[in-house]
């Protein structure tokens, strides 16, 4: 684990920049492009993760972090932890199909649980509904709204592989708390029952997923009072 910095063949650094959710403020662009030009950064590329590379001279890495701090933004991260969150336009001023505001829950999420050490990469998406922009069934952990303040979660996926894995829903209609305090449990899950270097999906795969969901009613206080049914795994 460590931050997304990479010497690359040219010799130069890719270096990783993170916004809350791959949202920037106009300040935070325009600071970027003067940044941009003040590191001599040849060219800047925007990732799939949301995130933004700077490839810099490597004796422009302290300028480039000190630069990226003062805009409140961060160098990324890679490696066995909790990744960058991925969240997709989901909020009322950038698409009229949003449900819920996903981007305040992913900035939330990636505020508590980003860099968290884990036994293999974790990926975090979120998508505003069922649409899922953001590929959520193929992330670890993917949440999709389905309501205001109200959202199913899918675990245990895994896209960008030759084995790509689907993932599976394992709570439906709980609210954006309920959302943070399951990570937190899965989290821990997967410290204690995972082999090093083991990818959720094939810990699942090994355990079964009844090894991960949580007790009989301890989402209940998350959900409006009409679903405050667990969702059985196999019952989907
Ligand atoms: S997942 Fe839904 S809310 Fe999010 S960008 Fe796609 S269509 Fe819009």
């Amino acid at each position: 684990m460590g931050d997304a910095i990479f010497k690359q063949r040219s010799g130069y650094l890719g270096v990783g920049i993170v916004a809350s959710c791959g949202v920037l403020t106009p300040t935070q662009l325009s600071g970027l492009a003067e940044l941009a030009v003040a590191v001599d950064c040849r060219y800047c590329k925007l990732t799939t993760r949301q995130t933004l590379i700077f490839i810099i001279p490597e004796n422009r890495l302290e300028d480039l972090r000190a630069g990226v701090t003062a805009l409140g933004l961060k160098v990324g991260v890679f490696g066995e932890i909790v990744r960058n969150v991925k969240a997709c336009a989901g909020n009322q001023d950038l698409c009229q199909r949003s449900l819920s505001d996903v981007f305040a829950l992913g900035g939330e999420l990636q505020d508590r649980f980003m860099n968290r050490p884990t036994p293999c990469d974790f990926k975090i998406a979120l998508s505003g509904c069922q649409r899922g922009c953001t590929d959520p069934l193929c992330a670890d952990y993917g949440v999709i709204a389905t309501g205001n303040d109200t959202y199913d979660v899918y675990l245990g996926g895994r896209g960008g592989s030759r084995k790509p894995v689907h993932a599976t829903r394992i709570a439906a209609g709980i609210n954006g708390e309920g959302v943070t305090a399951l990570l937190a449990f899965i989290l821990e899950r997967y410290d204690a029952l995972a082999e090093p270097h083991e990818r959720l999906c094939n810990t699942i795969r090994r355990t079964g997923m009844e090894a991960f969901l949580p007790a009989t009613g301890f989402l209940d206080r998350y959900r409006p009072p009409q679903e405050n049914d667990f969702l059985a795994f196999a019952g989907l």
